[in-house]
């Protein structure tokens, strides 16, 4: 089965016509199912959990200035659309990429419980107020880099040991731009792929780095090794943010998936888990 689970409405309009551009693409390359996952911080329920990161901008200005203009949206708008899309009887699931906050793990659950979701994304995208994936001259030019690696995992495992989510989203999202560590990374994905597997989470492919300036796909075929081994599954990600997008190297994450030793992918129904046959 080919599905594409991630992926972002945010640069159109919350309407079906430009829901359906998503669905027709997907149409065109040959997927099933395709999971809409648009992100929390552009509803206005996300406030609570990221607000506090638009304000106080500290050393990032730039970032807060992004983020003070989203929370716009609101979640029964985005929620009744997907639905309007299925009884259409277009094959979409509804998803929702959320940020892992910590300490906001209430707020975080109530979102969680509040809508019927078929599956629910956890991600890192901000350590403390930095948007690491925001530029790459925004934070990167005086940081540490092994340090930065460090908090992204560090943050990446609280994010799955919360147990909030399906799928844990790009987990080495942190390489975006090229940025090399010096230190190693296994004890990182060790750790990861443990906790993943003992709440039950999968890890996702996501084809958009190949997309980035780093040029290749998230995650690193060591750590997915690792997932396959303690049994973690995986789900299958091309993180559009425009129709035309949808289902981009698709191929190429199921290459990687297949060469670890993966023969299924995650799909989702009302968060629960359905595998299917990786084809
Ligand atoms: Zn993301
Ligand atoms: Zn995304």
């Amino acid at each position: 089965m080919r599905v594409d689970y991630h992926m972002h409405l945010e640069k159109g309009s919350l309407t079906l016509d430009y829901l359906e551009q998503f669905w027709l693409q997907a149409k065109a390359v040959g997927l099933d199912e395709i999971g809409i996952s648009e992100h929390g911080h552009n509803f206005r329920q996300y406030r609570g959990i990221m607000g506090h990161l638009a304000r106080g901008a500290g050393d990032y200005p730039g970032i807060a200035n992004w983020l003070s203009d989203k929370f716009s949206l609101h979640l029964d708008d985005y929620v009744a659309l997907i639905q309007a899309g299925k009884e259409r009887g277009w094959p979409l699931k509804l998803g929702l990429e959320m940020d892992y906050i910590p300490g906001k793990e209430k707020e975080i659950a109530e979102i969680i419980e509040a809508y019927p979701w078929d599956y629910v994304l956890g991600s890192v995208h901000f350590l403390g107020n930095w948007s690491f994936d925001f530029s790459p001259e925004s934070g990167w030019p005086e940081k540490d880099i092994n340090s930065a690696y460090v908090a992204y995992f560090t943050a990446l495992l609280a994010a799955t040991r919360s147990g909030l989510f399906d799928s844990i989203t790009h987990p080495d999202l942190i390489k975006i731009f090229g940025h090399e560590p010096s230190i190693p990374l296994e004890p990182y994905y060790e750790a990861l792929a443990t906790a993943l597997s003992k709440v039950d989470t999968c890890v996702e492919i996501n084809s958009a780095g190949l997309r980035k300036p780093v040029g290749v796909i998230y995650p690193h075929p060591a750590f997915l090794q690792k997932c396959h081994a303690v049994g973690v599954p995986i789900t299958l990600a091309c993180d559009a943010h425009d129709p035309h997008d949808v289902g981009r190297d698709l191929e190429a994450a199921i290459v990687l998936a297949k060469s670890v030793g993966y023969t299924s992918v995650a799909t989702f129904a009302k968060r629960r888990r359905i595998l299917q046959p990786l084809g």
